[in-house]
């Protein structure tokens, strides 16, 4: 038997959440909120940094890190309520998300104490903007394929080849980039994980426009960056070992909060359906109902997951809540799309101007394939979970 429900320490913490964000969304900060998810990602940039500055004054960033690092040690069960009560708020789009939830975590597991001093500030702080540099155009689920090689130049590496899909790449200030240091070495033994700033001559950043109209990743081309021996993560060559986890921090607290958000999408269907008269069909009444149920078994399964991850146990139930919450999300959005009638053929507003259904059912097609495709989170679960024999490589 579980017991699901939250204690009264953690209840008097959502109040906290709750109240700062309440009363900052609503006022100071109140054009951002709603704003700069998928598909409106380019919107109130400014703005949108500011926001996270104020997070990180008020030290809502990181609230899971240890304390000696400038964290709150926080619990996990704490971590999901404040993502919870983030998405009640209507917080925005975090341009800080990449920092806070993969490399700094990265860096507090795997980093030296001179990397610790130098990059966690300014993650905690709101000022030090990143992004994540793995996928290339041959590498992606095949992850340790990446040919973008790093060469040692006295004091320095210098980089070249070329990334791509790389989220918030126009605006970051660092990147983390798998490269091949080695190239005699075994596929995933010649990588190395080097932190590289972006605003330098060696890198040209092209934002990919998307079918959302908006770019939210880049590609990336490498052509003699260049930086210093000592921002590696971990040992030279050894950087499989730290990619794998950083994967592993990509998947924890904020992944289960963000079905708080979901409420918020079936909140704004359930009202178009009530306005337009459509909740009125039989049909589309039985799939809002089913979404509903839909959300309340993810939660379930979300908190039934939090309780290996609270003892530091990594189970398949990882890469089942990755496959739920992605096709159930995806599902949503067309019933969104099925919502809006024929009116979510066309666009908005001239020249491409989208309602917020239509940005959500396009930006979903994405949710299914980033973080590990559904595909391959099926593959974990078939070698892992059920001892399946291993696909044929
Ligand atoms: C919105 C978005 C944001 C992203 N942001 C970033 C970012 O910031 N930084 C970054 O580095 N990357 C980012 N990515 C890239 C993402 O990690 C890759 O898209 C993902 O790993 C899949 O790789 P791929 O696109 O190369 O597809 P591929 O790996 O080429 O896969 C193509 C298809 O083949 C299937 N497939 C592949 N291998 C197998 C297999 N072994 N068994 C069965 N089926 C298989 C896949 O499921 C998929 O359907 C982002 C992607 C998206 C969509």
């Amino acid at each position: 038997m579980m017991d699901l429900r939250f204690s009264a320490e953690d209840e008097a913490f959502r109040h906290e959440a709750r109240d700062w964000l309440t009363e900052r969304l609503t006022g100071e900060f109140a054009a951002v909120r709603g704003r700069g998810g998928p598909g409106d990602e380019h919107e109130l940039f400014e703005e949108r940094a500011a926001w996270e500055r104020a997070l990180g004054e008020a030290r809502w960033i990181g609230i899971g890190w240890p304390e000696e690092y400038g964290g709150r040690g926080l619990s996990l069960t704490q971590q999901v309520i404040f993502y919870e009560e983030y998405a009640r708020a209507q917080g925005p789009g975090r341009v800080g998300i990449i920092g806070e939830g993969l490399l700094g975590p990265t860096i507090v597991h795997f980093g030296t104490d001179d990397q610790k001093r130098r990059f966690l500030p300014g993650i905690l702080a709101g000022t030090q903007i990143w992004c994540q540099g793995y996928s290339e155009p041959n590498a992606g689920s095949d992850l340790a394929n990446v040919q973008t090689r790093a060469e040692r130049d006295g004091d320095e590496w210098v980089i070249t080849g070329q990334k791509v899909w790389t989220s918030l790449a126009q605006w970051a200030d660092w990147c983390f980039v798998l490269c091949r240091t080695n190239r005699d070495a075994a596929k995933h033994k010649g990588l190395s994980y080097l932190l590289v700033p972006m605003r330098q001559d060696g890198i040209d950043i092209r934002p990919i426009v998307q079918l959302t109209g908006t770019s939210e990743f880049n590609e990336v081309f490498f052509d003699g960056a260049r930086t210093p021996v000592d921002n590696v993560v971990g040992e030279v060559d050894d950087g499989w070992r730290v990619a794998m986890g950083t994967l592993a921090f990509e998947r924890g607290a904020s992944t289960l909060g963000q079905q708080a958000e979901f409420e918020n999408e079936l909140h704004t269907i359930l009202e178009l359906a009530r306005k337009s008269g459509r909740a009125g069909d039989p049909v589309l009444r039985q799939r809002l109902a089913d979404a509903w149920i839909g959300l309340r078994i993810l939660r379930y399964n979300a908190l039934r997951a939090l309780q290996p991850l609270e003892r530091g146990e990594i189970t398949p139930l990882t890469s089942f809540a990755k496959l739920a919450w992605a096709t159930y999300h995806r599902g949503l959005a067309e019933l969104g799309l099925d919502v809006c009638g024929a009116d979510g053929a066309i666009a908005d507003a001239a020249p491409y101007e989208l309602h917020p259904l239509q940005r959500m059912f396009l930006y979903t097609r994405a949710d299914t394939i980033y973080g590990g495709s559904n595909e391959v989170q099926r593959n974990v679960i078939g070698e892992r979970a059920l001892g399946l024999p291993k696909e044929p490589r």
